[in-house]
């Protein structure tokens, strides 16, 4: 085993899992471990969306296409209240190859990162668990205990903390986890239904007692979500007793549209809603990623898809660094600037939805129900809700890696997603994390080319439209926007090592 290595990856979860894949693939030596036996055999996040797809293709061994023929396709979200359509939101106008979320239970999500990464010849070192650490100017210090109790003390270059909510990389930090607990108690099933009537569709119900959320899993398995009262114990996870299927069953039946039948549950769970987030993802050579960095409302399904592309985020940031490409600043910098500011929009986001499906009082919930069903009538708003839900419209507009100098007229904007062209390779796909410039062939254009052979793409693309200059980061993101060749000199000569 090496005991040195470039990072250590601490938790085998969705986040840690595509964050050992991606700095494998970019050549860097990793090690990754994880203190449970065994990877989770629970549906957890349920829905794999759009942009995390997209970011799953670019992994390269058909990825993207593996998690596509593991789970089922939704395109449609609804709201209801009984049988009263209050709007709904169409996946299929989306600017993505996947214009739609995927229904695949986190069990899975797992299995096919885990058999990814040992394509690229890494494997999960189970009953490891990260004891302690000292960070030191140059690398830190890990110890690891296993379940025999011996213990092995590695140096990294780099410790990245994607160990979950409970993060003991958080916690040795002593970084606080700011927000809150929601006072309400929910109750979760993982059950079959019969009795579901049109195609499959992600459907909340707005009810006088609550609200009631149906997740469409595989053919007649669902997810069941509820709210069910406020938490009568101290707040916390656990104060609630999982819910029999009778319970869950009495729920559908007073909350949901009639004639839905619970039967042959594979998960009952009860849960309450945390909203946290660090202030910042790092401490000089460490990291947070994913639940260990931010937790909210699973409304929307965003929590795990926020931590995967956290990962997507770091991954290339910390390769080209440690590959000597480009000085630490400001890449690694703008990590934490970058996901915290998507996390806390998250966080807003997920936290106003849930306190709208919960709102009690007969009038006040009539008014929600009114306003609610006009926003939905504006084609507008239900674009803008489907380009957020599939985290398209996540970006980086604000980012110190940002540089938008020109106005643009339509076409994509610095700190933007690039829209992904038809039988184009995806940016940042290959071994090494090179960005790409979207432009005409000029000489000076051409010689930057020939300077910068490992940080940017070989050959030009064809730009978005004539004389605009884009260059596109590794993850895919519009990092510089202009009209002057000088300016992308100036731009790569900021980030590169020489
Ligand atoms: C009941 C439930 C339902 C959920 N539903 C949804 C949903 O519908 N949609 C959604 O987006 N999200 C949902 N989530 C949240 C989602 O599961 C998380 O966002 C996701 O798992 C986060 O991934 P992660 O890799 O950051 O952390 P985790 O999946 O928590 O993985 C962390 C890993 O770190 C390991 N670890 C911890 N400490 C150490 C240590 N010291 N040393 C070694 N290993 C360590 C743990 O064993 C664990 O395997 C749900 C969660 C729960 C519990």
């Amino acid at each position: 085993m090496n005991t040195n290595c470039d990072v250590l990856v601490t938790g085998a979860g969705p986040v840690g899992l595509t964050m050992a894949s991606e700095l494998s693939r970019y050549g860097l030596s990793v090690r990754i471990i994880d203190q449970n036996t065994q990877r989770t055999d629970k549906s957890k996040a349920l829905v794999v969306w759009s942009r995390t797809l997209e970011l799953l293709d670019r992994m390269g061994a058909e990825l993207a296409q593996r998690f596509v023929s593991n789970g089922s396709k939704v395109r449609i979200a609804r709201i209801l209240s009984g049988r009263e359509d209050i709007g709904h939101v169409d996946l299929t106008g989306i600017d993505s190859p996947y214009n739609f979320g995927l229904m695949i239970p986190q069990a899975d999500t797992e299995r096919l990162l885990e058999e990814h990464l040992a394509t690229l010849g890494l494997n999960v070192e189970r009953q490891v668990k990260l004891k302690e650490f000292q960070s030191e100017p140059d690398r830190v210090t890990c110890r690891l205990v296993r379940q025999d109790h011996s213990e092995e003390t590695i140096s990294a270059s780099w410790l990245i903390g994607c160990d979950g909510a409970h993060s003991t990389v958080r916690h040795q930090l002593g970084m606080e986890f700011h927000g809150q607990t929601m006072p309400s108690d929910w109750v979760l099933a993982d059950v079959h239904l019969s009795g579901v009537v049109g195609d499959p569709s992600i459907t909340v119900f707005w009810h006088k007692e609550g609200m009631l959320a149906l997740f469409p899993i595989q053919r007649t398995r669902y997810r069941v979500v509820a709210d069910v009262g406020e938490s009568s114990g101290p707040i916390g996870e656990g104060n609630r007793p999982a819910p029999s299927l009778e319970e869950v069953q009495q729920i559908l039946d007073a909350r949901g549209p009639g004639g839905i039948r619970a039967s042959d549950p594979v998960w009952l769970s009860a849960f309450t809603i945390n909203e946290r987030k660090v202030a910042d993802y790092r401490s000089g050579r460490i990291f947070l990623a994913g639940d260990a960095a931010h937790v909210h409302s699973p409304a929307g399904g965003q929590g795990m898809n926020t931590g995967m592309q956290d990962a997507y985020n770091l991954a290339w940031k910390l390769a080209l660094v440690t590959r000597g490409l480009c000085k630490p600043e400001p890449l690694l910098s703008s990590y934490s600037a970058e996901r915290s500011a998507v996390a806390h929009h998250v966080l807003e986001a997920t936290g106003r939805a849930t306190s709208m499906a919960v709102l009690k009082g007969g009038v006040k919930q009539s008014i929600r129900n009114h306003v609610a069903s006009l926003m939905f009538g504006f084609a507008h708003v239900t674009q803008a809700v489907a380009n957020a839900l599939s985290e398209l419209a996540v970006g980086y507009s604000n980012s110190p890696l940002t540089v938008q100098s020109a106005s643009v007229h339509g076409e994509p904007e610095a700190g933007k997603r690039a829209p992904i062209r038809k039988d184009e390779p995806q940016v940042g796909s290959g071994n090494t994390p090179r960005f790409a410039l979207f432009a005409k062939e000029t000489s000076v254009l051409g010689s930057l080319l020939s300077r910068y052979p490992e940080l940017v793409e070989a050959s030009l693309r064809e730009p978005y439209t004539e004389g605009g200059i884009w260059l596109v980061r590794p993850d895919g993101y519009v990092g510089l926007f202009t009209r002057h060749e000088a300016e992308v000199a100036d731009y790569l000569n900021r980030l590169a090592n020489k």
